[in-house]
């Protein structure tokens, strides 16, 4: 009776995993068509100026609007598009739409916009990333010191040693560098100081300490003023509310980015938000 039972759940999860292994295979298929389907699209989220109280940025964040399965988020098909190498066409099209995007509303009278976007661990190849972010800017049009490449703190550290030529090489190119969900990882301050970057962005989970009883928004505090020792422009990230961003305004971060500021948006919204805003600000002028 126990061997039959044993059996019995043996077999229960190798059907477990086989249907695992389907979902998954089914899945890689999907994602290979849907570049050519065209069923990705980039949502963009305002990042505010502390400064002039103005969004002068936008990150873009990539999104799948599978055919059944509805909107998909990143953190649910990117790991697998890197596992399967896919990520190098798909961060392709990304980092080409969001410039297309960007230099279109420059054409459209709406200036002073500049675009981030995110690049995975497998795309800092410097004899891939480098032609591929020159011929899109020169397709685009948009001037190099109007995006901005985020690259997240252990992607940076996978191999710090081949980081280093590569961003410099970037650098060289005008485009700015952006270090995200600073604090997450484990960059030592010694290869951060190596690193030519122009802004740090700060893990969500250290703004959700400011006012939480916790620590007092002490390691923020401390972050930030790091960050401005080495002259590196500081970016909050998950801002969610009016406190926070209180806070963060007091203790001279320069750029607010989260929920409060204003969600992730499709490109017609962010154009009706830039347009508002120029209309306010030209109301105030006269
Ligand atoms: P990230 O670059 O750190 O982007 C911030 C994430 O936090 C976004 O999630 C955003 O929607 C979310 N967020 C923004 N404000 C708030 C807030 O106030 N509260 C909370 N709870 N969340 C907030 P999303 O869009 O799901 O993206 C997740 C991650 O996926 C990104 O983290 C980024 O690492 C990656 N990702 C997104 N688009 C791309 C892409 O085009 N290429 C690559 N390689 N990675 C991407
Ligand atoms: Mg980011
Ligand atoms: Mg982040
Ligand atoms: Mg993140």
């Amino acid at each position: 009776r126990a061997k039959q039972q044993g059996r019995g759940r043996l077999s229960f999860y190798t059907e477990e995993m086989n249907s695992a292994n389907r979902a998954r295979q089914r899945m890689e298929v999907e994602l290979h068509n849907a570049l050519e389907r065209g069923e990705f699209l980039l949502h963009y989220q305002p990042k505010l100026d502390t400064r002039g109280g103005r969004v002068t940025g936008a990150e873009a964040l990539l999104r799948w609007q599978h055919p059944r399965r509805g909107m998909v988020g990143p953190a649910d098909f990117i790991p697998l598009a890197e596992e399967t190498g896919l990520i190098t066409l798909i961060g392709a099209w990304v980092l080409r739409e969001a410039c297309r995007q960007t230099r279109c509303w420059q054409l459209a009278g709406l200036p002073g916009l500049s675009m981030a976007v995110n690049l995975s661990a497998c795309q800092l190849q410097r004899d891939e990333l480098l032609p591929l972010v020159r011929e899109v800017l020169r397709e685009s049009g948009l001037a190099p010191e109007c995006l901005e490449l985020e690259i997240t703190e252990t992607a940076i550290m996978r191999d710090a040693e081949e980081a280093v030529p590569l961003l410099v090489e970037l650098k060289a190119v005008g485009v700015r560098l952006s270090l995200d969900d600073f604090g997450t990882g484990y960059s030592s301050l010694n290869y951060l100081r190596r690193f030519p970057l122009d802004s740090l962005k700060i893990d969500r989970t250290f703004v959700s300490e400011i006012h939480s009883g916790m620590n007092e928004g002490t390691i923020i505090t401390a972050m930030i003023a790091m960050a401005r020792g080495m002259k590196l422009r500081v970016i909050a990230e998950g801002v969610e509310s009016e406190e926070q961003a209180e806070f963060l305004r007091a203790h001279d971060c320069h750029e607010l980015q989260g929920y409060h500021i204003g969600r992730p948006m499709p490109a017609a919204a962010l154009e009706a938000l830039l347009r508002a805003q120029r209309a306010a600000f030209e109301l105030t002028a006269s």
